[in-house]
């Protein structure tokens, strides 16, 4: 198969405008992710400037030299500046801009203008950097979790490598002669391959999207809207996945009286007891526990590998820590907790948690019928350590 210059620079415009165009509507159906807008734009610039390049030897040279490299040189930016936006990061657009403007300023000193060298150096310095920042921005903020972001970050990092190469290529190699079907080929070659990046970095951008996107649906699936720790579901999923590891022990909490503290001081103060109960109680649980919201003023923590004796102390430290708490609204108000305490035996199995709970709920009652403000063990004598 035999690729012509005007075929390759023809395709590649066609590519870069539809894929631009593409990127702007998703964007203005979602304005909030302004990287769409950035990369959408960067392809139509881009693709105008592969429109110039490709008209060398057509249109006068400050046309398909001088402007080409300095809109290519824009899009370049605009990917940089996708980039910072996507991480929430100010998009600084007097740098982007800085990038043409040098160019355009350069090209008014003849001597840079005459020289194809001198200006393959800059022109190619300069768009590598944009790539080489978009990398490190990406990279920069790699604590969130996507599974498209490192690929994308490789990709601009090998995208800046590849641009950069071209420095020492042009001091090295001769170039062709101008207007010649070798030099025009290459034009054409070199936009190609920008056009495969352009492409595979807009479609990381497009995933890195969604991803975030469903992270994020994923968090509020999972969290109390009110106390933002684990939900009822979340909960159950954790107890589904420690399930392998072996017996789990199950504390559920349920606040005393809690009716009386919305009714003698407002709902409002209900919730400051929910959520200082929620800060209290994650301060002494240790490390590897799950705690969530089964709904109103009941709790639950999952221990894995707790033995009957160490739940029990857990439980004890958490009734202390919320006896002791309190609340900022009302000084004056003391808070209690009744716990009931279950452990599964064996290695627990698809209905377990609900069998958990039920045990733990039996121990709560217990707890709530003797007086409340205490720990009671389930089993089958329901007994009560604190
Ligand atoms: P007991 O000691 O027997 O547990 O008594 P209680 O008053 O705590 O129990 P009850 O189940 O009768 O009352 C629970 C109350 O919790 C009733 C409901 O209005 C309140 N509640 C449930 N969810 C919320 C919430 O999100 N915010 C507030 N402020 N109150 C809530
Ligand atoms: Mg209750
Ligand atoms: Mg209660």
């Amino acid at each position: 198969m035999k690729l012509d210059a005007p075929t390759l620079v023809t395709v590649t415009v066609f590519v870069m405008v539809v894929m631009g165009a593409l990127y702007l509507l998703s964007w203005s159906q979602a304005r909030q992710t302004r990287a769409l807008g950035f990369l959408g734009a960067a392809q139509i610039v881009g693709a105008a400037a592969v429109t110039l390049f490709g008209l060398r030897d057509v249109i006068p040279d400050w046309l398909s030299i001088g402007l080409a490299n300095a809109v290519m040189l824009g899009a370049f930016g605009l990917i940089w500046g996708g980039a910072r936006s996507f991480e929430g990061r100010r998009v600084p657009f007097p740098w982007i801009a800085a990038g043409p403007i040098v160019w355009l300023a350069a090209c008014l000193v003849p001597p840079f203008y005459a020289s194809l060298g001198a200006r393959v150096i800059l022109s190619s310095a300069v768009a590598g950097l944009a790539c080489a920042l978009a990398a490190r921005t990406l990279w920069h903020h790699r604590g969130e979790r996507l599974p498209s972001r490192a690929p994308a970050a490789i990709l601009l990092a090998s995208e800046a490598l590849l641009i950069w190469a071209r420095i020492p290529a042009t001091l090295v190699l001769p170039a062709p002669p101008t207007g010649t079907p070798d030099q025009t080929f290459w034009v054409a070659a070199l936009s190609f391959v920008a056009l495969l990046y352009t492409v595979a970095v807009s479609v990381l951008f497009m995933a890195m999207a969604k991803e975030r996107l469903e992270a994020e649906q994923r968090r509020v699936a999972e969290t109390d809207p009110l106390t933002g720790i684990a939900n009822r579901r979340a909960l159950a999923d954790a107890a589904r996945r420690l399930r392998a590891a072996g017996p789990t022990a199950l504390l559920l909490f349920d606040l005393d009286h809690f009716k009386r503290v919305n009714d003698t001081y407002g709902h409002a103060v209900g919730d400051a007891v929910l959520i200082g109960f929620c800060a209290a109680a994650r301060q002494v649980l240790p490390d590897g526990a799950a705690f969530g919201r089964l709904g109103g003023e009941e709790f639950a923590c999952l221990l894995p590998g707790a033995s009957v004796a160490e739940a029990a102390a857990t439980a004890e430290t958490v009734r202390l820590a919320v006896a002791t708490m309190r609340p900022d609204l009302v000084p004056g108000l003391a808070v209690t907790v009744s716990i009931g305490v279950a452990r599964s035996t064996g290695k627990m199995g698809a209905g377990d948690f609900d069998t958990l709970l039920g045990l733990a709920d039996r121990a709560l009652y217990q707890a709530k019928a003797q007086g409340r403000d205490r720990v009671v063990l389930a089993g089958p004598d329901l007994r009560q350590v604190a």
